[in-house]
């Protein structure tokens, strides 16, 4: 079968599922090439089949050999056009690894944000999982939440708050350079935008697991966050998104004495900026990124997610360099906000234009580069080999 990459603006439409394989045994490689490191060993991870989550998975079952619950919202292959999602074969690609070293990979392809998928998940753990878990990371990314009480939908908007904001943005589909104006949020957008990506899931999820007691003494539970720079403060920080992440600094407020008892913590880990299906459709981040990626790996600090996510549990958390800013928040981010690495970035996106953004004057091909690797495509060491639509059916999550 041939499989072919199909871009929409910055949205990725194909997959290639052997790429996919690849790319997750190169990040294994990455992980096993280290030496191990001590923590937890029973793991929840909400979001945990691509970028991130998936990242953070792989971290701390080959780094810390964990036993690790993985949910997502994924669609398998239904015919040779329509081969599913890039995390469905990320799924299956780390559950036949982790087995093959002996580990537990438990995969929940569900709406997170159901009651279901939470009591699903509860009984897992009471009768198959051991018990009880020490680590829970929400590492959820979606454009649209069902409210569980109520049935209602909401979608997330990525706006602007206040004025609207005219920039440039990239389109990869066709190599285009282009001016784009982003239209302030209604209230209702801006709320409807915290009740998608804010943290009334993530407490929900925690609630869920106090009560039935499945949660183990000293339990850790993170929320990946961003706050960025004055670079991007006018479309992400000060905008819809931004407010979203402030609303989870709020509930992890909430989870801590929720978890007191317990002598738990909720802990919300500002993240650096990384190339993942959800941030290639924000306005302007890929310029923002084509400019800080090149300034970043000049100085040797630039991070894709498996190298971040390692960091943060290896070194930081589980490790002695955690770094904390006042509100208690960890800042792994301190690469990305170093203030010359923000200067060098700023003049150099200041210089930008429809003839050299994807020069070598950016990091234009390593963003791009890093954006087809997350439907298997431009994957280092990856060879074509043949496999057929009922193979690609026939695997299992
Ligand atoms: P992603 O799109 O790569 O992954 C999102 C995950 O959520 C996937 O596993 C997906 O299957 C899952 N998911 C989405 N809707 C779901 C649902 N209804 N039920 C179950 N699973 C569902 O996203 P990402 O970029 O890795 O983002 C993860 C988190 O990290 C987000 O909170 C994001 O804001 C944060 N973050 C991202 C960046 C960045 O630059 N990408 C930087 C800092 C923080």
């Amino acid at each position: 079968m041939n499989f072919k990459q199909n871009i929409r603006g910055n949205v990725a439409l194909g997959v290639n599922p052997l790429g996919r394989k690849q790319q997750v045994l190169n990040h294994i490689n990455y992980i096993k090439n280290k030496s191990s490191y001590e923590g937890p060993k029973k793991v929840l991870i909400i979001g945990a089949s691509s970028s991130y989550g998936l990242a953070t998975r792989i971290s701390l079952a080959f780094g810390a050999g964990a036993d690790t619950i993985g949910i997502s919202y994924e669609k398998g292959p239904k015919s040779k056009r329509n081969l599913g999602t890039a995390g469905w074969y990320n799924n299956i690609a780390f559950k036949e690894a982790a087995e093959k070293e002996g580990l537990t990979a438990k995969n929940f392809v569900q709406d997170a944000f159901s009651h279901e998928i939470k009591q699903e998940v509860i009984e897992y753990i009471k009768n198959e999982f051991g018990g009880k878990v020490d680590l829970v990371v929400y590492s959820l990314a979606s454009g649209r939440r069902t409210d569980p009480n109520t049935g209602q939908t909401y979608t997330s908007s990525i706006k602007a708050i206040g004025d609207s904001v005219v920039g440039p943005n990239i389109n990869m589909q066709k190599e285009d350079y282009y001016t784009e104006t982003l239209e302030p949020a209604t209230e209702q957008e801006i709320a409807d935008t915290v009740k998608v990506m804010g943290g009334e899931d993530w407490e929900l999820w925690m609630e869920a697991l106090k009560e039935a007691d499945v949660l183990s003494d000293g339990v850790l539970t993170t929320n990946y966050s961003y706050l960025g720079s004055e670079l991007n403060h006018p479309y992400y920080g000060n905008g819809t998104l931004g407010r979203a992440k402030a609303d989870c600094d709020i509930k992890a407020d909430a989870i801590n004495g929720l978890l007191a008892d317990i002598n738990g913590k909720a802990q919300i880990v500002v993240a650096t900026a990384v190339t993942t299906k959800a941030s290639s459709v924000i306005p302007f981040f890929p310029v923002y990124c084509v400019g800080l990626y090149k300034v970043m790996t000049e100085k040797g600090t630039h991070e894709t997610p498996i190298m971040h996510m390692d960091r943060i549990y290896r070194d930081m958390i589980y490790g002695e360099n955690a770094e904390y800013d006042k509100e208690g928040r960890l800042r792994p981010d301190s690469w990305e906000l170093d203030s010359d690495t923000q200067a060098q970035t700023k003049v150099l996106i200041e210089e930008l234009n429809e003839e050299n953004f994807n020069t070598d004057k950016t990091a234009y091909d390593l963003f791009y580069k890093e954006f087809s690797n997350l439907s298997g495509f431009m994957v280092d060491n990856y060879e074509d080999q043949d496999v057929t639509i009922e193979e690609l059916k026939a695997l299992d999550y």
